[in-house]
C-alpha cells in the first residue's frame, strides 16, 4: 500500500478550495464557475431580485436553476466556491429514499403527506438524471443501481423486512443472498444485500459546477466568495448584507446545511455537522475493477457505522466512512478505511491511495430533512442525513415552488419548525462515542 505524500502535503489553507487540492473530483470536474462579483458601488446601490439564495451547494444551485428557468429573478451567494461544501466532495452516490423506510414515514407524517414524501424521496434520483440530461451536465453520471449491504444479524433482518416492504410497493428492489452479494461485490463480507436499480453515481464536483453553469445560463446571478453576513427584514422583503454589497429580495432561501453559521439565530444548532471522509485509489487494473464491482453499482453498508464505496469512471476505488472531526487532507489520516479495504478484498494489497479528504454533512434530530420557515418569506432547508445528492436536487425544485407561491401544505416535503439539539456544543464528544460504539459493534458483527 502506498500513500501519495505529495497530495497529503498539498494542503489548502483555511478559506481556500479545500477539495480543489484534496478531492479526486477536481481532476475531471472541469473548470470552476467564475460567477460574478457583487459590487454595491458598481451597481449604484443594492441588487434587487425576487429571490436571494444563500449557499452554493446542490440545494441552493438546484433552487436557483429551477427559479431562473421559471423566469424568476434570483441571486445566489456562497461564502466559498460553488460545490465547495458537502456537494462537491461527497461520495457521488445518487441514492433513493430517506433514512427511514416508507411505512415509518407514513406513520410519522400521516398517510397522505407521508405517501407524497415517499414518492418524492424515492423518485429523487430520477430528478438528478433528468436534470443532468436536460442541462447537458458532463459529470460521469451513470445509473447502475445502489446496493445496501449487511453482515450483522440485526441489520440483515432489518434489510430483509425493508426489501419486502419496498417490493410490496412495486419498487424495483432485488434481494441479493450471500452468493449473489459476493458475486456483486467480490467479497465474502456480506450476508445479504438489496439492489435498488434507481440509484447510481456521478462526479459531485462536476455536477455542482454543472448546476451552477446551468443556473447562470438560465439567468441566475451567482456570486461566489460572498459570505452572507446578516439578514434584515424590511416591510417589503429582506436585505441580505455581504462585505461587498447588499441584495434586496422578497424571499430568501437558506441552503447552508452542514456549514450553517450564525446567519439565522439558532439554525446552526438544528443540524449536527458530522464529518465523513473518503480515500481514492489510483486507477485499478480493469480485471481488479471487474472483480470487485462487476455491475459498477454503488454500495453502502447498512450497519452501525456506514461505509460506502464505488468505482469512478477511471476505475479509481472511492472508499468512504466516518472521519475524525476536523478537516483532513490526503489518504494518511484514514487508516481505518485503508485497513477495511484490505479486509474486503485481500487481493488489492498493492492498491495505491492518491487522495483523501473529508467534509461536513447535516444530521437532524429525527433524521428527516427539515424545511423550516422561521419568518415570513424566509425558508431554510437542511439535514439530508447523508442522502443529499438526490434529495437536495429534488428539494431545490420544491424550494423554487415555495418561492413562487405554492402554499406550504401543497409541497411534497413538510414545512415545520426546526428543533435544536439541546447540547449542540457537545456534539463532537457524542459523535466520537457513537463512532467508537459503532466500530465495536461492527467488530463483533452485531
Ligand atoms: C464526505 C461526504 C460524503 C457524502 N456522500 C454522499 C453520497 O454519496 N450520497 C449522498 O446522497 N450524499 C452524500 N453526502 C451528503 C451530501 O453531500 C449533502 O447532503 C449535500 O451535498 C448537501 O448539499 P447542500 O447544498 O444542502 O449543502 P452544502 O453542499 O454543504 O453547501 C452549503 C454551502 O453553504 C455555504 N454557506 C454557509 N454559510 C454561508 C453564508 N453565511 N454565506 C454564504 N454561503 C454560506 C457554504 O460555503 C457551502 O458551500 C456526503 C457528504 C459528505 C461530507
Amino acid at each position: 500500500m502506498t500513500l501519495n505524500a505529495g497530495n497529503a502535503g498539498n494542503r489548502a489553507g483555511a478559506g481556500a478550495h479545500v477539495h480543489d487540492a484534496d478531492s479526486v473530483y477536481a481532476l475531471t470536474a472541469g473548470p470552476d464557475v467564475p460567477g460574478e462579483r457583487l459590487d454595491g458601488d458598481l451597481l449604484g446601490g443594492d441588487l434587487r431580485v425576487d429571490v436571494a439564495v444563500v449557499g452554493g451547494g446542490i440545494t441552493g444551485l438546484s433552487a436557483a436553476y429551477h427559479l431562473a428557468k421559471a423566469g424568476v429573478s434570483v441571486a445566489l451567494v456562497d461564502a466559498r466556491g460553488f460545490g465547495w461544501g458537502a456537494s462537491g466532495r461527497n461520495g457521488g452516490q445518487v441514492n433513493p429514499g430517506l433514512k427511514h423506510e416508507p411505512a415509518a414515514i407514513e406513520k410519522a407524517f400521516g398517510p397522505e403527506l407521508g405517501a407524497r414524501m415517499v414518492a418524492f424521496a424515492f423518485t429523487a434520483p430520477d430528478k438528478v438524471f433528468q436534470l443532468v440530461s436536460e442541462a447537458g451536465i458532463a459529470c460521469e453520471a451513470q445509473r447502475t443501481g445502489t446496493v445496501r449491504a449487511a453482515f450483522s444479524a440485526g441489520s440483515v433482518g432489518f434489510l430483509e423486512r425493508a426489501t419486502a416492504e419496498l417490493q410490496r410497493r412495486g419498487m424495483p428492489v432485488e434481494w441479493l443472498d450471500r452468493a449473489a452479494v459476493a458475486q456483486a461485490t467480490g467479497t465474502a463480507r456480506y450476508t445479504a444485500a438489496a439492489l435498488d436499480r434507481r440509484g447510481g453515481s456521478l462526479n459531485p464536483l462536476a455536477y455542482s459546477r454543472g448546476l451552477a453553469r446551468a443556473a447562470a445560463g438560465a439567468g441566475a446571478r451567482l456570486f461566489p466568495h460572498t459570505p452572507a453576513l446578516s439578514l434584515a427584514r424590511m416591510a417589503d422583503g429582506w436585505i441580505l448584507a455581504t462585505p461587498t454589497g447588499q441584495i434586496r429580495a422578497a424571499r430568501v432561501i437558506l441552503g447552508t446545511n452542514g456549514y450553517t453559521d450564525d446567519l439565522w439565530p439558532g439554525l446552526k444548532r438544528a443540524v449536527v455537522p458530522v464529518f465523513s471522509g473518503i480515500i481514492a485509489s489510483e486507477p485499478l487494473a480493469e480485471r481488479d475493477a471487474a472483480r470487485i464491482l462487476p455491475g459498477r453499482h454503488v454500495l453502502y453498508e447498512h450497519e452501525s457505522i456506514t461505509v460506502y464505496y464505488r468505482l469512478d469512471a477511471d476505475n479509481r476505488l472511492l472508499m468512504g466512512g466516518r472521519s475524525r472531526l476536523r478537516p483532513l487532507h490526503g489518504p494518511a489520516p484514514f487508516p481505518d478505511l485503508r485497513r477495511y479495504t484490505q479486509r474486503l478484498w485481500p487481493f488489492l494489497a498493492d492498491v495505491r491511495w492518491s487522495h483523501g479528504w473529508n467534509g461536513q454533512l447535516g444530521i437532524t434530530t429525527d433524521h428527516y430533512p427539515v424545511i423550516a420557515a422561521p419568518a415570513p418569506g424566509l425558508v431554510a432547508c437542511i439535514g439530508y442525513n447523508g442522502r443529499g445528492v438526490a434529495m437536495a436536487t429534488a428539494m431545490g425544485g420544491e424550494l423554487a415552488r415555495w418561492a413562487t407561491g405554492t402554499p406550504e401544505p401543497a409541497l411534497d416535503m413538510p414545512v415545520r419548525p426546526f428543533t435544536t439539539y439541546p447540547f449542540h456544543g457537545l456534539w463532537p464528544i457524542g459523535a466520537a462515542i457513537r463512532i467508537a460504539y459503532g466500530r465495536a459493534r461492527n467488530a463483533l458483527g452485531i
